[in-house]
């Protein structure tokens, strides 16, 4: 019987595309196998991962696995081995064809936000793009609403639904919206890298992860485009999402841009860190957007926190708040970054960095 997007009833259990280059599994499929394990749970359905890619290696088809993926659908094929948006789109809505899925996650990487509208759009159904919360249980939306907007829940009525509740910036990030796709499977939506937390590996559930090798059809004639060459960007981006520490610097550091990044380096070479910073910081042209936190940034969740010289406005605290332990300096008492930290000191951050840095490096120097 021909492929129908409305016949909902047809489509079960949630898919997540996880993303590899050059047979490394990226992050992003890790944290959106932990969240749809929890989608998954709610619905009481399978959670699957899907694995692209020519010559995969099965131990890391199986360690998707410890991240929650009950069976991990596997589609080795010579012409998956780099991406093209037409052969992962082909092999994709054959897969989606045949087993139905009720939800599929894809992360908002670049080959995820080329890859995901395709799809959606090939398969007849909705997306919802670079999405930064998920949920099943209208509890658990309540919940989250009743922490995260000024919407009087109790008073108001929710539809009690089993729909995917995808919630995303709009307006510019002015607003958060969250989308529903009630008449049409599966429900798609990219997710932003790095807001879903991945969590710890279990080697039970990836000794029992069950791999299904698919039979993939794919020929040269599927491929409109040749993929000539590749180049790799010479420049080596910050990795904040992987990070433990991240030591932020904001307009506070503008009297001396230069000595303001400088102190937040050395800061975070003792501390084992990477710099990050604020848009303010970004637009000011001082520092590369890669740096990025927050809303339109990156979202990190580090041990470690330090904010130098920034004021905490929502769009940055978006993208830190979740961060374990929360340090801010600010020579403004009343700076709302102090709402969001676990230790705040008020001072110049030009005195109180060096100083920071100086403490920490004899105290584990007296620890050596
Ligand atoms: C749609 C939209 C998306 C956005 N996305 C982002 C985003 O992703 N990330 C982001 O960061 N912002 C984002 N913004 C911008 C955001 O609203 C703020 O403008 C920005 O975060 C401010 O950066 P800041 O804290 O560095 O600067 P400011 O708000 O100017 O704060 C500077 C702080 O430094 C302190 N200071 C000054 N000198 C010193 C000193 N010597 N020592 C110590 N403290 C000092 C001041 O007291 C002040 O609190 C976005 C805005 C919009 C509208």
């Amino acid at each position: 019987m021909a492929f129908n997007s409305k016949d909902t009833a047809a489509f079960k259990g949630v898919w997540v595309f996880c993303e590899q280059r050059d047979g490394v599994i990226l992050g992003t499929g890790y944290q959106l196998l932990s969240e749809g394990r929890k989608l998954a749970d709610d619905l009481g359905v399978e959670l699957c991962g899907v694995l692209l890619g020519s010559g995969v290696n099965e131990q890391f088809a199986k360690a998707l696995g410890g991240y929650g993926a009950d069976k991990v659908y596997v589609c080795d094929h010579p012409l998956l081995k780099d991406y093209t948006t037409d052969a992962y789109t082909k092999v994709l809505c054959d897969l989606v064809e045949e087993y139905k899925p009720e939800i599929f996650l894809i992360g908002a990487t670049n080959i995820g936000r080329d890859l995901g509208p395709r799809v959606a759009a090939r398969l007849h159904t909705g997306l919802t793009a670079d999405c930064t919360h998920l949920d099943i249980d209208v509890e658990k939306y309540k919940a989250f609403l009743k922490t995260t907007s000024t919407i009087d829940v109790d008073n108001t009525k929710f539809e009690d639904s089993k729909n995917l509740k995808m919630t995303r910036p709009a307006f510019g990030g002015h607003l958060m919206a969250t989308i529903v796709c009630p008449d049409y499977r599966p429900q798609m939506s990219t997710v932003r890298p790095g807001v879903m937390q991945t969590a710890p590996y279990n080697e039970e559930t990836a000794a029992r992860t069950q791999l299904v090798k698919i039979d993939v059809q794919l020929s040269e004639s599927d491929i409109h485009v040749d993929l000539i060459e590749i180049k790799k960007s010479a420049k080596k981006l910050v990795d904040l999402i992987g990070a433990d520490v991240v030591v932020a610097v904001g307009r506070g550091i503008s009297a001396n841009p230069k000595r303001g990044i400088e102190i937040a380096e050395e800061l975070a070479n003792v501390l084992g860190g990477v710099v990050g910073a604020s848009r303010a910081v970004v637009d000011a042209g001082l520092i590369s957007q890669d740096h990025q936190v927050g809303q339109t940034g990156k979202t990190v969740h580090p041990k470690i926190y330090v904010a130098l010289g920034i004021s905490g406005a929502i769009q940055h605290l978006a993208g830190m708040q979740d961060s374990e332990v929360i340090i801010s300096v600010n020579k403004n008492a009343s700076a709302p970054i102090f709402d969001a930290s676990t230790y705040g000191i008020v001072g110049d951050l030009f005195k109180v960095g060096p100083m920071l840095t100086e403490a920490i490096a004899k105290y584990k120097a007296a620890k050596a």
